[in-house]
């Protein structure tokens, strides 16, 4: 057993040596390397793992190139992480060359790089769209790309296209290193990250059309918007200016008839509308020949407004140019403008201005100025506004020199009327004394006291008698229209109508029955009184009796009437004789009008209804006719009834 034992144990241990060295050669030669292997394999799967995850991680769709291209930049960062060694550089197809548009290596210092190259390698990459190999970047003949890769030491290079539209890729990514044992790890992926860059792009374009749509929609839109709020603001405008032009146009055909209180109101409107700080309106003096500010110019005291006239010999002013031109005149800065005397823009602290002429009938009469301490703020639309409402101004002046030549006239007639009344007056007094004294010894001489007369004598005389007589009642008249144009003292009573129409009536009888007329008076049974003067309303009464004589032919009939109208009692004297042309009816009650066809046939005054109907307006009564030519006349007065305690009953 211990020789067995003593043989065998040198056996085991060669065998136990030998099956540990078969181990360790297997380990070694097979186990080890498969190992590593594995190890690498695995490695470089949780490389490639995380690195695919984050790109497909961060897919985004870019809203823009510039987008795309930081997106391609971030996938970069992330594979030169994994190839620190290598260099990446990103050409862009621009007009048939390649711009290097980006790069990725670590560089002690920056390279200076040329950034445009031509090279047919990357012409033709770009048009199969497949990764090319360089190999043996060496050979390359093109100067400037040999030179590129020296730069950063690129041994060889593999050329992946991207970015397609159409067949042509639009960019190119260059993955180079010194050696080119990485190629093969490298090449999954490039394929893979080209692959994700084209996918993104091809969705992209999409979403670039849709933006651009949208931009150009938004675009559109947005002018659309601006449109509508220009047209809007220039409504307002309108708008504005319309009411400002209504405020005006209402002034000019208001009440304002002074030139001062006119111009005030609308240099208020334009200044406000205008937002100005001055508003003036120059009128050409023809005496001085001179533009002289109005009063009632906005924002110029009376004082300062002395300071200012301009001769139209001085071209140097705006105001004159476009007075002498008639052309408007806008200026942006008047305080530094070589067209403008800025003494006066300094003046008044005067930056934008306007200036327009004043038009009347083709003719310039001067010109309204508007000022802003504001640089640069009126508009051409504003001078196109000013010049209307010059155009207003120009009425409203127009209206108001009418207006001041029409009173002045009417002061200087109303003067002479008063001077006539007076002349009247004063004239019918002294004839009034010497006409008594003649009449007085006229009728002396004619009823025989002082001798007998011969028929001839009697005849003359008789004819100065009656001549008197007219010339008395002319002066009487004439007296009366002076009394009542005055201050005439009316002594009012509660009068009895019915009276003073039998009383009239029966004295002038006998002259009716001279001319062979019936005279004749009714009156309603309730009578009530009337407020009145009983000397002038007898007046009134007598005088149209007597007309009704005078004018109607022998055998017609007057008849004098009263009527209880409730608040007033109408008087009628009625004839049946030539009546009055419509036409004249209007003007008989004129002062010394008469009609045509009695003019030469009845002796008279013309101032018989002139008296009536003053008389009965001072009454607070109306006089008017009713005639039909042919048929006779009604003359009719109205007067109030008697209102105090006892005056208005019937008597
Ligand atoms: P006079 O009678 O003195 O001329 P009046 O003022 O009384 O002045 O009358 C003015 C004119 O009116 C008269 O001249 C006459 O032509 C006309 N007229 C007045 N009354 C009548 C009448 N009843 N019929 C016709 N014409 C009349």
């Amino acid at each position: 057993m211990d020789v067995m034992a003593k043989e065998l144990i040198p056996a085991v241990i060669v065998g136990v040596i030998g099956a540990f060295g078969v181990y360790w050669y297997i380990k070694f030669r097979f186990i080890l390397p498969l190992e590593t292997r594995t190890r690498d394999i695995s490695r470089a799967f949780g490389l490639f793992t995380v690195f695919s995850r984050e790109v497909l991680d961060h897919i985004y769709i870019p809203d823009s190139i510039e987008h795309y291209g930081d997106i391609t930049n971030h996938y970069l960062i992330k594979l030169h992480k994994i190839f620190p060694e290598s260099s990446m550089l990103v050409f862009e197809n621009s007009q048939g060359q390649w711009r290097l548009i980006n790069y990725l290596k670590n560089f002690k210092t920056e390279p200076r790089l040329m950034t445009v190259y031509k090279w047919g390698v990357f012409d033709k990459a770009a048009g199969d769209s497949e990764i090319v190999r360089l190999e043996n970047i060496s050979s390359s003949s093109d100067a400037g790309a040999a030179g590129l890769f020296r730069t950063f030491d690129i041994k060889a290079a593999m050329i992946c296209p991207f970015m397609h539209s159409g067949a042509q890729a639009a960019r190119l990514l260059l993955f180079g290193g010194a050696r080119r044992d990485f190629f093969d790890t490298a090449e999954p992926y490039l394929h893979f990250l080209v692959s994700q860059l084209n996918a993104v792009y091809k969705i992209s374009e999409k979403v670039f059309a849709l933006k651009k749509d949208n931009d150009q929609l938004k675009s559109e839109l947005d002018a659309v918007v601006r449109e509508l709020n220009m047209t809007g603001s220039r409504l307002i405008q309108r708008a504005k200016e319309r009411k400002a032009l209504y405020e005006v146009v209402t002034l000019g055909a208001g009440d304002e008839k002074d030139i001062k209180a006119g111009c005030t109101a609308i240099m208020n409107v334009v200044a406000r509308m205008m937002d100005a700080d001055v508003v003036a309106c120059l009128l050409f003096d023809e005496a001085k020949s001179e533009l002289v500010v109005t009063p009632g110019s906005y924002g110029i005291s009376d004082d300062e407004r002395m300071l200012y006239s301009l001769g139209v010999s001085n071209t140097a002013s705006s105001s004159v140019r476009a007075f002498l031109t008639k052309r408007p005149f806008i200026s942006a800065d008047a305080q530094n403008d070589p067209e403008v005397i800025t003494h006066y823009a300094k003046l008044w602290d005067i930056r934008s201005l306007m200036i327009v002429p004043i038009s009347l009938h083709s003719r310039v009469i001067g010109v309204l100025r508007v000022g802003s301490r504001n640089k640069g703020v009126f508009t051409q639309d504003q001078l196109e506004f000013l010049s209307v409402i010059a155009d207003e101004l120009a009425i409203l002046i127009e209206m108001v020199t009418l207006y001041e030549n029409l009173s002045n006239t009417a002061t200087e007639l109303a003067q002479l009327n008063k001077l006539k009344d007076e002349f009247l007056s004063t004239v019918s007094h002294e004839l009034k004394t010497p006409l008594t004294t003649i009449k007085g010894f006229v009728s002396v001489i004619l009823s025989g006291e002082v001798g007998p007369l011969n028929e001839q004598q009697l005849n003359f005389l008789g004819v100065v008698d009656q001549s008197v007589n007219r010339l008395t009642h002319l002066i009487s008249n004439l007296l009366d229209l002076s009394r009542l144009n005055g201050k005439v003292e009316m002594e009012f009573s509660a009068v009895n109508v019915k009276e003073l129409i039998k009383n009239s009536v029966s004295t002038m009888l006998l002259k009716a029955k001279e001319k062979n007329i019936t005279l004749a008076s009714v009156a309603d049974k309730s009578l009530p009184s009337v407020h009145a003067d009983t000397r002038w309303i007898i007046q009134v009464i007598d005088n149209l009796i007597l007309n009704a004589i005078k004018y109607s032919g022998p055998g017609s009939k007057v008849n004098v009437s009263g009527h209880n109208k409730g608040e007033v009692v109408v008087v009628c004297v009625e004839d049946n004789g030539p009546g009055i042309p419509v036409e004249e009816q209007k003007l008989i009650f004129d002062k010394f009008y008469r009609c045509k066809a009695s003019v030469s046939q009845v002796p008279g005054t013309g101032l018989g209804l002139a008296i009536s109907k003053s008389v009965v307006e001072k009454h607070g009564g109306k006089i008017w006719l009713e005639s039909k030519p042919g048929e006779g006349s009604k003359f009719l007065f109205a007067l109030p009834v008697a209102k105090e305690k006892g005056e208005g009953k019937g008597q």
